[in-house]
């Protein structure tokens, strides 16, 4: 900007140029990069180092989106102040996981020149990159699931194939982001329980996860939002945690901008763009796309959002309880009893929503 008034200054070190306005205060760009980084250090507490314990080993799911090469950049830059501190060691190592974007949204063309790029960043951590429908090797129930929610599984020579098929199977933009998003997590999971890690750590915003709860809520998956929202263990038995979750996405843009070693990693938001031209919106597009340009005219509201599903309890269950083949919320047999076809399977209600979008449209051909 041309001109610029000389006081303005960083209120922080009150020694350099700020260049944004950060939760009413202007920032430089170090005290920005400090800021956000303390805040993702305050939410990897419980993944500090300790005298006797072994180091704790935690799966990064990568999307090359803004918010988790961050959250890489951030857990990376946490590490190594670890290892300089006082016990000499960090309390824990990272297993990056990248789901080719490419296999998930057919907009991305090849990510090879990223994931290259990721790794002569970060060195220090392991790397995996796998398709999306490596779920069927990793995940051993997943075949009997998607048979159970109506999917007709004959024919297929590859499980690209398989999986392309199904996904072709559900005739609603809602019941497609639904499941994408669950046979993502499914995958993720499944990969982590495989590799032996400690936990998984999820790059979302304080936005996405504001998103996330005002669109399961609307999906009649409000009982998991817990899981996919909190910190804590997950349905599936292993832990789960959000670092940035006291961060807005605004603020993940403005970080990115200030690490050029970033700019070669990050591949843009499909998702997001469709969604500001697309009139047949998802629920879950629909709320990311309400959450952006609401929550930057409101981001103490969106934060409201997210700080009161931290204070739900989640649904306490045992292992005995029926559970979701797909979701794994906990189900109430009860609640199927209008259903006679479902009555043995015990999905919960928000997948019988997205199943009979699959058998409604095999029934019209
Ligand atoms: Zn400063
Ligand atoms: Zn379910």
């Amino acid at each position: 900007m041309p001109g610029k008034e000389i006081s303005d200054i960083c209120i922080y070190c009150k020694d350099s140029e700020a260049i944004a306005s950060i939760r009413g205060r202007r920032l430089c760009r170090n005290c920005f990069i400090d800021y956000a980084n303390s805040k993702a250090s305050r939410g990897m507490t419980s993944y500090r180092p300790h005298k006797n314990t072994a180091t704790y080993k935690l799966l990064l799911p990568l999307s090359l989106g803004i918010s988790s090469s961050s959250l890489l950049h951030m857990l990376d830059r946490l590490q190594q102040r670890q290892v300089s501190a006082s016990l000499g060691r960090a309390g824990y190592d990272v297993h990056v996981l990248i789901v080719d974007p490419s296999t998930i949204h057919p907009g991305h063309t090849d990510v090879q020149s990223n994931v290259d790029a990721v790794k002569a960043s970060f060195p220090r951590h392991t790397f995996t990159t796998v398709p999306l429908h490596s779920i069927f090797q990793y995940d051993a129930t997943i075949k009997d699931t998607l048979c159970d929610f109506g999917f007709v599984d004959e024919g297929f020579d590859s499980d690209k194939a398989r999986l392309d098929a199904f996904r072709a199977s559900l005739s609603t933009a809602t019941a497609r982001d639904d499941i994408d998003n669950l046979l993502l997590v499914r995958l993720i999971v499944a990969f982590a329980k495989t590799n032996s890690c400690d936990g998984i750590v999820w790059g979302d915003s304080d936005s996405r996860l504001a998103a996330k709860t005002l669109a399961n809520v609307a999906k009649g998956r409000g009982a998991s939002t817990t899981w996919q929202v909190c910190d804590g263990v997950s349905p599936w038995g292993i832990d789960f945690c959000f670092p940035l979750r006291e961060l807005y996405k605004f603020e993940l843009e403005l970080y990115v901008q200030q690490l050029p070693e970033l700019a070669s990693i990050t591949v843009p938001d499909l998702q997001s763009q469709e969604n500001s031209s697309n009139r047949n919106l998802s629920i879950d597009g629909l709320m990311n796309q309400y959450v952006k340009t609401q929550g930057e005219k409101y981001p103490g509201v969106m934060a409201n959002v997210v700080r009161i599903v931290n204070k739900l309890q989640p649904i306490s269950s045992n292992k005995q309880d029926a559970r979701c083949p797909l979701c794994s919320t906990p189900v109430e047999r009860t609640a199927l009893s209008g259903d006679n076809e479902a009555s043995t399977i015990s999905m919960c209600y928000a997948c019988l929503r997205s199943r009979a979008d699959i058998l409604q449209d095999s029934s019209s051909n």
